[in-house]
């Protein structure tokens, strides 16, 4: 399961809002944001029972109704997921084609997910570098992976995608039962809001950035911080 920093949770959820709503001037207000003593002496001790309120607390529900826009095209794709901390859930319908069978269904299944998580939970960071998760935490606070998880669901999903037989041109909605995990994993960052960086110059001539080298791009494992920014900012924390 996904990391979770109970003082981060505590400092965004409780201590910012307070300040927001009295200001910084009073004593207590400050000393609680630096010493975090009821996240001390309350939450920290009981970090197991305390665990589901305090994931309630840090659940932020984004979509459906929202929209990103892919560059300069008349390209528009659902953002959709559920964020609880620094961890993403996302879930996905499959509308299979008749010919599908629950052993290709199985398959295909497998190697998505595989793709997609294996991607986006070790990304490489920067050209050349190792894979290994971005983290999150402000000073005092422990880092937390930011970490995604895709649900194949028959019902409530955030996406829906209509799963054809043999190969084809995929998009955030198309996909076939040849996809690749790699592509897999790019359509993903479409469902998450991010958009294409590859050069389309016949129908996009002024995307931009293009050749960026990113899972954007050509579908790599190259996955650089502007890319995940937004979860971190969502929680008022820093990436690292
Ligand atoms: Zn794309």
């Amino acid at each position: 399961m996904n990391d979770l920093s109970v003082r981060g949770v505590y400092r965004r959820y409780v201590v910012e809002p307070r300040i927001a709503f009295f200001g910084t001037a009073d004593p207590a207000i400050v000393g609680d944001l630096t010493n975090m003593s009821i996240a001390k002496d309350i939450l920290w001790t009981g970090t197991g029972w305390v665990r589901s309120p305090l994931e309630l607390l840090a659940r932020k529900v984004v979509g459906p109704a929202t929209w990103y826009q892919n560059v300069c095209e008349n390209v528009k794709g659902t953002v959709c997921y559920v964020q609880t901390w620094t961890h993403i859930d996302v879930r996905i319908l499959l509308n299979l084609d008749a010919g599908i069978d629950a052993a290709m269904q199985a398959n295909i299944e497998n190697t998505w997910k595989n793709g997609i998580e294996g991607t986006w939970n070790s990304p490489v960071p920067s050209v050349g570098a190792s894979p290994r998760a971005w983290k999150c935490a402000r000073q005092g606070e422990a880092p937390c992976r930011v970490s995604f998880k895709v649900h194949w669901v028959g019902n409530n999903p955030h996406h829906y995608v209509n799963v054809h037989t043999g190969s084809g041109r995929e998009d955030e909605y198309t996909w076939y039962t040849m996809t690749l995990g790699s592509t897999a994993a790019h359509e993903f960052g479409h469902m998450l809001g991010l958009p294409d960086e590859y050069i389309e110059e016949a129908v996009c001539p002024g995307r931009a950035p293009v050749g960026t080298g990113t899972i954007m791009a050509n579908d790599s494992t190259y996955i650089p911080q502007r890319l995940v920014q937004w979860v971190s900012d969502e929680i008022g924390s820093d990436l690292q």
